[in-house]
C-alpha cells in the first residue's frame, strides 16, 4: 500500500552484513583495513577503471569523463559468478580509495540490483560499520575515553568519514554487543591499546605500529619454534 516504505534503507541489515564480513577475518591487526585483501564467500576481483579499460579495450575517456561517463569513483562488473569491483585510481589518496571499494561490497553483499538513494544510503553503512564497527566505537570511548579524531587515527579513515560516524555513533540509544561484535572487538584491541599506549607516550603511532607488527610476526614465529624445540628435547 505504501510504497514509500520499502524504499526505506534496512539500516539493520547494513550493519549485519559489515558484521559477518568483519567477523569472517581472521586477522584485523592491520594499519590499514585493505578491501582487496579480506576474506570473501564471494569471487571478487578488483581492478583500477584505468587498468581495466587498458584491458579491454576501452577508451577510458567513455567511462571516466562526459554527460554518459559510467563512474565517478568506482563501480562493479556483475559476471555470471563472480563480481568484479572498478576504482578510479586517480588522484585518490589509498584511503579513499578502500572506501570506494567497501561501498561496492556493501552493494554485493547486500544485493543491490539498483544503484538510488536508498541504496546508496545503505552502502554507505555497511561501509562505515565495516571500518568502524559500532562495538568497538563503543568500547574505544568507554574504555579508553577516546574522540573522533583518535577514530580517525586508529582506523585510518578521512576526518570527515570519521566525523559522519561519530555523529551517528552518539545519536543510538544502543549499541549491539552480540558474539560476532566482541570477537571483532577482540581482534581490533591490540591496535587500539597500542594507539593510545602511544598517544600517552609521545610516540609516533605508524612508526611503532609496524615495530611492533615485526615483534608480533616474530612472536608467531618464535611460538612455533619453542614448541618445536621441545618437541625436539623429547628425542635427545
Ligand atoms: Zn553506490
Amino acid at each position: 500500500m505504501n510504497n514509500g516504505y520499502a524504499k526505506k534503507p534496512d539500516f539493520d541489515k547494513c550493519i549485519e552484513a559489515a558484521t559477518d564480513l568483519l567477523y569472517r577475518q581472521d586477522d584485523l591487526f592491520t594499519f590499514h583495513l585493505d578491501i582487496r585483501k579480506l576474506k570473501y564467500d564471494r569471487t571478487i576481483y578488483f581492478d583500477s577503471v584505468q587498468g581495466y579499460c587498458v584491458r579491454v579495450g576501452v577508451p577510458i575517456r567513455r567511462v571516466m569523463f562526459g554527460k554518459n561517463r559510467l563512474l565517478k569513483e568506482g563501480c562493479t562488473v556483475k559476471g555470471d559468478d563472480f563480481y568484479l569491483v572498478l576504482y578510479n585510481e586517480d588522484r585518490r589518496s589509498f584511503e579513499r580509495q578502500q572506501w570506494t571499494m567497501a561501498h561496492e561490497i556493501g552493494h554485493i553483499y547486500l544485493e543491490h540490483e539498483k544503484d538510488e538513494d536508498k541504496e546508496e544510503a545503505e552502502a554507505h553503512c555497511f561501509t562505515g560499520q565495516l571500518f568502524m564497527p559500532d562495538y568497538s566505537l563503543y568500547r574505544i570511548v568507554k574504555d579508553f575515553n577516546g574522540a573522533c579524531a583518535d577514530i580517525a587515527e586508529i582506523f585510518r579513515v578521512s576526518n570527515a568519514a570519521a566525523q559522519r560516524r561519530w555523529n551517528t555513533f552518539f545519536r543510538k540509544r544502543t549499541v549491539h554487543a552480540g558474539k560476532k561484535d566482541q570477537a571483532i572487538w577482540e581482534m581490533q584491541r591490540e591496535k587500539v591499546e597500542l594507539y593510545f599506549y602511544c598517544k600517552q607516550n609521545g610516540l609516533a603511532f605508524n612508526r611503532e605500529f609496524f615495530k611492533y607488527g615485526k615483534k608480533r610476526d616474530l612472536l608467531k614465529t618464535a611460538d612455533v619454534i619453542s614448541s618445536f624445540s621441545e618437541l625436539s628435547n623429547l628425542f635427545v
